[in-house]
């Protein structure tokens, strides 16, 4: 074959499509009882928008940003992540000046040069959200809420929310210095990319993937226990709400996420259903991002679900994807273009119409209305023409109908009014 795509990044085609379409919908009949907003963001930012956010020393920025020069010399970068370029337009547009909570919503694709997998793509899919200007966990809490209902919704179980808290930065200083002196002396043992992150952030290495390093770092101290009293009192309420809203899940204490940017509460949440890329959707807060866009100081929550890895968990539950509501089976060249022209005016009441461009034999065109699921058929031969009267057939439940050749009427029957 000469042409094909890209190594981790895939085409959605029908009638997967039909599943990707109904989980946007069922997102965003949710994300709307909760007042969030869709938002639409460029694919492609400025470099400096994600080194800033996601952090130098991380594992996104250090290896798997697809980063080049525009043809003006600009360094640009298609988008790894949502959050970054949310906060971007949000002090951009003065957002903060709207009454908080603001509330946003976001679907498109993200772009990593990663190894490719199940579940691990270069190109995927976000559903995230982000909710701005509010500090008490309440927001934490009914984010995450809203984040377990949409999943829920679409049919997922069998999941895992794993929550912690990571401090801010008033309690990481002691923690980043707990954690060197549990490292110093294992240091040698860890990977070189560890071994440069301890001086420059010690934090990452609780993240690194090397199995090296997993073993070495067990027994490392987590930063719950070093938390400063505000974050200690954010994070009780948290979990009271949590059991108020009647959100199950456990905490991890040992739960780290791959961007700098978070500060309290952290998140994700995993499916026993999926392999080695078990996070279906992960999330924290961000309170210090927008101060340091530029914006005035604003505190921000937000997650992000990743589609290809939801998709395979409800493949088979899901609806079917829909059929025709009427095919037109012509007997002839004058019925095949009355046939087109029925079939425009039935379409122009909302319905799906399919009409035969040639016409065959009787027997295929039956064959084809059984191939694409159609709900109802006519056939429209020259008898039915001269009549006026076609029988409609619901393939479904086997009635035939007969009535008038007259879309109006053709409509009622078909939609079940008569
Ligand atoms: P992981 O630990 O699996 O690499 P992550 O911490 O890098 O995840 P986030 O940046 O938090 O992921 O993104 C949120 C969600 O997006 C993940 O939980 C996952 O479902 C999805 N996701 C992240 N990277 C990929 C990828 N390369 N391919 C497919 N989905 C992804
Ligand atoms: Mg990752």
């Amino acid at each position: 074959m000469k042409f094909k795509t890209l190594k981790g990044v895939q085409d959605i085609l029908p009638p997967d499509i039909s599943i990707w379409q109904q989980i946007e919908a069922a997102s965003r009949a949710i994300f709307k009882t909760y007042g969030y907003q869709e938002i639409r963001l460029p694919i492609i930012e400025s470099t400096d928008i994600f080194i800033r956010s996601i952090g130098e020393t991380t594992d996104i920025v250090e290896k798997e940003m697809y980063t080049f020069q525009d043809k003006g010399g600009r360094s640009v970068t298609l988008r790894p992540e949502g959050t970054a370029s949310f906060v971007r337009a949000y002090v951009e547009y003065h957002l903060y000046n709207e009454p908080p909570p603001q509330k946003f919503y976001y679907m498109g694709p993200m772009f990593r040069y990663e190894r490719p997998q199940a579940g691990r793509y270069r190109q995927f899919y976000q559903i995230g959200a982000e909710a701005m200007g509010v500090e008490d966990p309440k927001l934490d809490a009914e984010i995450i809420a809203m984040l377990s209902k949409i999943l829920k919704s679409i049919g997922l179980a069998g999941l895992n929310f794993e929550v912690t808290s990571i401090g801010c930065k008033e309690c990481r200083p002691d923690y980043r210095e707990a954690l060197k002196n549990f490292l110093h002396d294992k240091l040698s043992g860890f990977c070189n990319d560890c071994q440069r992150r301890f001086e420059l952030n010690p934090l990452r290495i609780l993240d690194c993937k090397v199995p090296d390093c997993i073993n070495l770092r067990k027994g490392a101290p987590s930063v719950i226990a070093y938390l400063c009293a505000d974050c200690k009192e954010h994070f009780e309420k948290l979990k009271h709400y949590l059991g108020m809203l009647k959100v199950p899940h456990t905490i991890n204490p040992n739960l780290v996420r791959g961007l700098d940017y978070y500060t309290k509460t952290a998140f994700e949440v995993t499916s026993e259903s999926l392999g080695a890329q078990k996070a279906v959707a992960a999330g924290g807060r961000y309170d210090g991002m927008v101060d340091d866009f530029g914006g005035p100081p604003t505190p921000g929550i937000g997650f992000a679900i990743g589609m290809e890895r939801i998709i395979p968990l409800i493949r088979d539950s899901i609806g079917k994807p829909e059929t025709p509501d009427l095919l037109i089976c012509p007997l002839g060249q004058e019925a095949s273009e009355k046939g087109l022209l029925f079939a425009e005016q039935l379409r122009t009441r909302g319905l799906w119409v399919e009409a035969n461009y040639e016409s065959t034999s009787l027997k295929s065109q039956m064959r084809k209305a059984n191939r694409i699921g159609a709900k109802n058929i006519i056939v429209l031969g020259e008898d039915e023409l001269k009549k006026g009267e076609v029988l409609v057939k619901d393939m479904i439940s086997g009635t035939v109908t007969k009535t008038s050749l007259d879309t109006g009427e053709l409509a009622k029957i078909i939609r079940g009014e008569k």
